[in-house]
């Protein structure tokens, strides 16, 4: 997806704080942190979002998830972190191309959402 920004950053064509790389993810930082650790994780290869992804895409899927607490360690999150996948336009996701997002720090994140 050349027009893809997330495409775009995994390509290295547009810069990123990288904090884990594989073979099939990439974690870097959100350039708008809402917690002090903030990591987007994605799939190099791309998905538009959980609402697109296929059976194909469980091993890359549970990667994401398997590597978020040693991400989170990392980075200044060691004592638990939140996993946020927006989706779609119900899930008011921006960026289509997958991302989880590991949102922690030293403190609590907070209530996950404000009720009705
Ligand atoms: P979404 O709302 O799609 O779940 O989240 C998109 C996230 O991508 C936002 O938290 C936003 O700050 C982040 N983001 C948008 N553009 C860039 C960028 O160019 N670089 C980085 N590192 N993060 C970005
Ligand atoms: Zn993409």
């Amino acid at each position: 997806m050349s027009d893809c920004l997330f495409c775009k950053i995994v390509a290295g064509k547009i810069p990123s704080t990288k904090v884990y790389e594989d073979e099939d993810i990439l974690a870097f930082n959100d350039i708008n942190p809402a917690r002090p650790v903030h990591v987007l994780v994605i799939p190099k290869k791309h998905i538009t979002s959980l609402a697109t992804a296929t059976a194909e895409d469980t091993l890359v899927l549970g990667k994401i998830l398997a590597k978020a607490n040693e991400i989170a360690v990392a980075q200044g999150s060691p004592d638990g972190f939140r996993v946020i996948i927006n989706t779609g336009r119900v899930g008011q996701q921006e960026v289509p191309h997958l991302h989880a997002h590991i949102v922690g720090g030293p403190d609590p994140v907070g209530p996950m959402l404000k009720r009705i």
